[in-house]
């Protein structure tokens, strides 16, 4: 496999980097110290910038009650992984939230938020649409020039960090924005997971849209080099749970938990697993189609799940407290 000396932002150290997969352009490597994956080169931020811009338009025009019962699962579950460190007078910063399901939810327990967003569109959802108490349109550095004194008791920062060129220096903005003892939930994919590959639907999407992007793919290969759920210039870095630890402690946190999570949890709902019900009757449809995703899904589900107990799942929580 070739390889190429460079910088990894999340080890600290200058190492060889395998090359993985080679679109026309760039490459995806993978740091040989601490196994963070990502690109040699991003693209222009101006690319960036239209990827995350509007991301939700179409999802911005109504109001959807379903997303809504689901952050607030999601948050009843966050919520007793740090508690007693929560009030009823804790600060969130939401970071990232988009159209602000979760923001609200957390609102909803009484807790004060905050939602920080580069999409204007996103945004003026989460305002008019869910009363969030306070909503910022910028990045996190943004926020810290104009209020340089604020301190949150909690930062929420789902599935963002792999969006994001530079996660050293989201995470450093993270630490300043966080009051000491203050406590990071963080998210993110698992680059180490082959869960994607065992649900239909995520396996589809994945396997066309490497099939067309490298040059040199092939699902073997994919197998046996997981960088779930690189995607650019969507989905910039792939992390595990043990380099995300590190980092994390690199970077001023002590961690007070690190597991991944699967598909069809309470934290990653909106892919739910496949029942042996629906799989009955999807064979009462007869429909081919339809039999093939269930089975698939349906034994797929029990792999997933003993995956996701050695922490193997497709998301990854951590849950750390500023020093
Ligand atoms: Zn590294």
């Amino acid at each position: 496999m070739k390889t190429m000396t460079k910088d990894c932002l999340i080890c600290r150290t200058r190492t060889n980097h395998s090359i993985l997969f080679y679109l026309l352009e760039l490459n995806i490597v993978k740091c040989r110290n601490c196994g963070h994956k990502t690109l040699d080169k991003y693209p222009e931020p101006v690319e960036i910038k239209e990827v995350n811009t509007g991301m939700y338009q179409r999802l911005s025009k109504e109001y959807d009650f379903q997303k809504y019962k689901w952050a607030k699962e999601s948050v009843d579950v966050y919520l007793k992984k740090i508690q007693p460190q929560v009030s009823r007078n804790s600060s969130l910063l939401d970071i990232g939230g988009g159209l602000g399901y979760y923001s609200k939810a957390f609102q909803e327990k009484g807790i004060k938020t905050t939602l920080i967003d580069l999409d204007i569109v996103s945004l003026e959802f989460a305002k008019t649409k869910q009363n969030i108490d306070e909503v910022f349109q910028g990045t996190t550095l943004d926020f810290l020039i104009k209020y340089p004194q604020r301190k949150f008791d909690i930062i929420f920062c789902r599935h963002v960090i792999e969006h994001i060129e530079n996660p050293l220096l989201l995470i450093q903005d993270i630490n300043m924005l966080l009051k000491s003892d203050g406590i990071l939930i963080l998210e993110t994919d698992n680059s180490k997971s082959h869960e994607i590959l065992l649900n239909y639907g995520t396996k589809k999407f994945y396997h066309n849209l490497y099939k067309e992007k490298f040059v040199n793919y092939s699902l073997t290969k994919l197998v046996f080099n997981p960088i779930f759920a690189l995607d650019p210039p969507r989905h910039l870095h792939a992390f595990d749970i043990k380099n995300l630890k590190i980092f994390l402690i690199n970077n001023g946190f002590k961690i007070k938990e690190a597991q991944s999570y699967s598909f069809g949890s309470k934290l990653w709902p909106n892919i739910p697993n496949t029942s042996f019900k629906q799989l009955l009757n999807s064979l009462k449809t007869f429909s081919k189609k339809s039999i093939k995703i269930n089975t698939y899904n349906f034994f797929g589900g029990f792999i997933r799940y003993i995956l996701n107990k050695y922490n193997r799942g497709a998301g990854i929580i951590i849950i750390a407290k500023k020093l």
